[in-house]
């Protein structure tokens, strides 16, 4: 799962310095009984696992030839058990990026003084990683926010950074920001602080984003190929900057114009969620779709260590593996499709399950229902978390536990959950859909719902080993990661035969 301070819309860079700095941290009734589920083992869980999570893979990382590693024996397991490669193969391959900073850009402001004013790339103004490149020269216009504002055809808008349409946390707000300006007619786009909420050195940490020398479990990264970043130039300019320039363009006497230079170099890799299809058998239900996913990426190595990423996400990924066991060995033949998909680039901010749903491989209006397996092999241990009204809770108290998020969105998964669940016997807990900590949009199925397809996040829980190299197969509850992986086995399938798809609803509260 997605920490807080990797995601890609977190303005508290400064974090990032601090870890360099420190250079080490760390059936339906009517279709009779569900056949294949007790192919589901424990003691083959355990095996995937420690496979998963060994040394042979170094944790995973995003962009390493160990990720690659992985995703063919992902991609080996869905052969061997009879699952279709959907789209004439199991890999669907994109391309994810890292950015370095280029040697052209520039920055000039005319109309501030008699002189033409030259900002300083890295101190007083730095491009966005994922800003397109290229020169832009216009007048400044100042919008209070996306939507607010006059004509912006050919000029470049001005923006206080927080006033964008933050409905997607696990996406940038600059970019969506610029997407909004872009589509207003806007040639390019510099985000400022406001003066009054000034955060000390983020020019400075922006720029530590482009350093080429970050362990991958640090660098942040996009994928190529995202219809949602904008393209035109985005640059971001210092408090310092901003409290000379705001004041010159509130007075429309001033007639301001600027030329933006953006040099980004992009270093870009070919990355692939891995996805196997069960066919289904009804020649009508079988166009519609159940998506069942876990992302198989990681943090990697760093410092001499690595991440090993067990529970994060060696458990939802060997659970991926034995539903295909099951499927494979099963004659469940399900009505609907079923898709199995282990998604790439998770901890670089959803970008395997994101570049899916720009890229799917069944209509998302024929797309049922998806469930997410991430974390789910750990006994949930950590502090009160006051937004959500829960104590403090132990280990030992939660052996059998298993949280279920996002069942606000969807009361008919809940309910066939908990009904399949009588068969496996967890200790179910519907929380965590809202609260400070946005869990509920911190693993794929958030790429789901945010689309408004039912979509339930399967999460034991954080403990303190959660992204650190501590997170290892030993710790794992194989008895529990069994009964999770049986119960989304048997809810899928369940799913998969009813003649009724489960309903989406929005919650007043919900995003
Ligand atoms: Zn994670």
């Amino acid at each position: 799962m997605l920490q807080p301070s990797h995601r890609p819309w977190s303005k508290v860079s400064a974090f990032l310095l601090s870890f360099i700095a420190a250079g080490l941290l760390f059936t339906t009734a009517a279709q009779g009984p569900i056949t294949g589920v007790d192919s589901i083992r424990m003691d083959e869980l355990r095996d995937k696992v420690t496979y998963i999570a060994s040394e042979k893979f170094k944790g995973r990382g995003n962009g390493t030839r160990e990720l690659n590693m992985a995703a063919e024996y992902i991609a080996g397991i869905f052969e061997k058990n009879g699952l279709k490669p959907a789209s004439g193969r199991f890999f669907q391959s994109f391309e994810m990026y890292t950015s370095l900073l280029g040697t052209n850009n520039d920055m000039r402001i005319q109309g501030a003084s008699a002189s033409e004013w030259k900002l300083t790339v890295r101190t007083d103004f730095i491009p966005e990683r994922w800003s397109v490149n290229g020169v832009v020269s216009g007048p400044m216009v100042l919008v209070e926010r996306p939507g607010s504002s006059a004509n912006l055809k050919g000029k470049i808008a001005v923006v206080k950074e927080g006033r964008g349409l933050a409905d997607d946390p696990e996406f940038p707000e600059n970019a969506a920001t610029g997407h909004s300006l872009e589509a207003e007619g806007a040639i390019g786009v510099v985000v400022v602080q406001d003066p009054s909420d000034r955060r000390e050195g983020e020019i400075a940490a922006l720029a530590e984003a482009f350093r080429d020398d970050l362990p991958t479990r640090i660098v942040p990264m996009s994928t190529m190929d995202s219809p949602e970043y904008p393209k035109i130039p985005v640059v971001v300019v210092s408090g310092d900057v901003s409290k000379r320039l705001l004041p010159l363009l509130m007075n429309s006497q001033n007639k301001v114009e600027a030329t933006v230079t953006a040099d980004v170099n992009r270093k870009t890799f070919t990355t692939q969620n891995v996805i196997g299809l069960v066919e289904g058998t009804d020649p009508d239900l079988k166009k519609e779709v159940m998506v069942l996913g876990a992302h198989y990426d990681h943090d990697g190595e760093a410092y001499g260590q690595i991440w090993y990423g067990a529970d994060d996400n060696g458990s939802g990924t060997a659970a991926l593996l034995e539903i295909a066991e099951a499927f494979g060995i099963g004659s469940m033949k399900p009505a609907r499709s079923v898709l199995l998909c282990a998604w790439a680039g998770e901890e670089k901010g959803l970008l395997g399950s994101r570049y899916y749903m720009s890229h799917p491989l069944f209509p998302l209006d024929r797309t049922v229902a998806m469930f997410q397996m991430d974390m789910i092999g750990r006994n949930e241990e950590h502090g009160a978390d006051e937004s959500e009204g829960i104590p403090e809770e132990r280990a030992s108290e939660n052996g059998n536990t298993m949280n279920v998020l996002g069942s606000a969105y969807s009361p008919d998964l809940k309910a066939i959950i908990s009904r399949m669940n009588d068969q496996t016997g967890l200790t179910l807990r519907f929380r965590y859909d809202f609260g400070a900590q946005e869990l509920l949009q911190r693993s794929d199925q958030w790429s789901f719902l945010s689309k408004r397809i039912p979509a339930v996040f399967f999460f034991a829980g954080l403990h303190p080993d959660y992204h650190t190299p501590r997170d290892t197969a030993a710790k794992i509850n194989y008895a529990k990661l069994e009964k999770a992986a049986k119960l989304v086995y048997l809810a899928a399938v369940d799913i998969a035969n009813s003649p009724v798809r489960p309903k989406y609803i929005k919650p007043a509260n919900g995003r």
